[in-house]
């Protein structure tokens, strides 16, 4: 079988890369998406994308129209609440020759990603409901199709892993967290990727985005997973620096309750999973969107070079499994990090914490 009649489930990073690489290898493919489109076009805040995400990009073939749009990220700083430094850092000490790492809103990584693929390839407003052992798909519209190979891309709640994988449902991370994008120019001079650290877990991170706009992003530990009542931003109210400016623009800012959702098997004869709908985790590493690149960088290599789908899965889910669980795995340490008492984290940071971030990003250098 030549060209399988392939539908990717969702067209969001996963969905569209993965579009864009088999296109790209001469395969041809449908891809739904149940959202419109230009509600897709305007949606979330912003993305820190690290070297191994850019570097995905670039072999995606949408590295030049990034570049045009992105801001660079060159320095991590790390600050208790009240601004005095803990660590600071280039991130070339982090990544080394893997290549820059980058900011950017969704808005504009939807984009770039959008106009990379043949429009007439994503049909917009169209649900999948359910997909049977035998790949046939059905729509929110009573319709159903039946393909060679179905891939969802279709996020943490995905349809298709739902319909045909089982596995635990996604698990609160006991982690709220708020994002908006401000006015950065009525603050004091910021720039690149600063996170402040507060007790409890709580944590307010800015990264800069170019033109005068900044991504913050705050988060809190809580054992419910819903928004606390009353104002948000009083729980970030005896923090320091720039943050009070920023947050009298974050009266709406997008709330998410975190969640993780890891299975450990992707594929299934004629089936596969990317992206979010195969694991999320805590954005502790803002490794979503490079895990979900990579996976689509994998799977249309492995496609492309055998017409043997289940060889391709198989070797798909070979190649991916690893780097995964090590990315899971040091979300995890994050995590627990986060919960260490102040003055320890603090001082582990002081003494250790470039070390830190190294360690625990070394194994990404290597090409997926
Ligand atoms: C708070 C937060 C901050 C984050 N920050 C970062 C960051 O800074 N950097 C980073 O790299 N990552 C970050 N991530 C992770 C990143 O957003 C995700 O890993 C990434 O969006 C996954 O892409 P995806 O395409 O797999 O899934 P999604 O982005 O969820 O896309 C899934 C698509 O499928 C569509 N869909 C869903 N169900 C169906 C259906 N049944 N039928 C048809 N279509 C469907 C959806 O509408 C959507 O368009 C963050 C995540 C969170 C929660």
């Amino acid at each position: 079988m030549n060209r399988p009649r392939t539908l990717i489930v969702g067209a969001g990073i996963s969905g569209l890369a993965l579009a864009k690489a088999l296109l790209d290898r001469g395969l041809s493919v449908d891809v739904v998406e149940r959202r419109a489109e230009d509600e897709q076009a305007t949606l979330g805040t912003g993305l820190y994308l690290p070297a191994n995400a850019v570097r995905a990009l670039r072999g995606i073939g949408v590295g030049d129209a990034m570049a045009k749009l992105a801001e660079p990220v060159v320095r991590q700083r790390l600050h208790e609440h009240r601004g005095r430094p803990l660590a600071e850092f280039g991130v070339d000490r982090i990544w080394g020759d893997v290549g820059p790492c980058l900011a950017i809103t969704r808005g504009e990584l939807h984009e770039v990603l959008r106009t990379s693929v043949d429009a007439s390839v994503v049909r917009h407003d169209t649900t999948v409901t359910e997909v049977a052992q035998d790949r046939t798909v059905t729509f929110a519209d009573g319709t159903t199709d039946t393909y060679d190979l179905v891939v969802g891309a279709d996020g943490i709640n995905s349809a298709v892993r739902r319909s045909l994988f089982g596995g635990p449902e996604p698990r609160f991370l006991g982690q709220l967290c708020w994002r908006f994008v401000a006015d950065g120019t009525t603050t004091p001079a910021m720039t690149d990727w600063t996170a402040r650290l507060g007790t409890k877990g709580r944590t307010f991170l800015t990264v800069q985005l170019g033109a005068g706009r900044v991504y913050c992003y705050a988060d809190i530990n809580s054992f419910v997973p819903t928004a606390p009542p009353g104002d948000w931003r009083t729980l970030f109210a005896d923090f320091g620096g720039p943050v009070p400016r920023l947050l009298e623009q974050g009266a709406n800012a997008h709330f998410a309750a975190l969640h993780e959702s890891v299975n450990t098997v992707w594929t299934r004869p004629g089936v596969a999973l990317v992206g979010d709908a195969a694991h999320a985790f805590s954005p502790s590493m803002a490794q979503g969107g490079a895990m979900a690149l990579e996976d689509a960088l994998v799977l249309a290599d492995a496609l492309g070079t055998t017409p043997d789908i289940s060889a391709a899965l198989a070797a798909f889910q070979a190649r991916r499994a690893g780097r995964v669980a090590w990315v899971v795995s040091q979300n995890h340490r994050r995590d627990k990090a986060r919960n260490l008492p102040t003055p320890l984290r603090n001082f582990t940071l002081r003494r250790a914490g470039e070390r830190m971030f190294k360690a625990n990003h070394a194994p990404l250098h290597t090409r997926p």
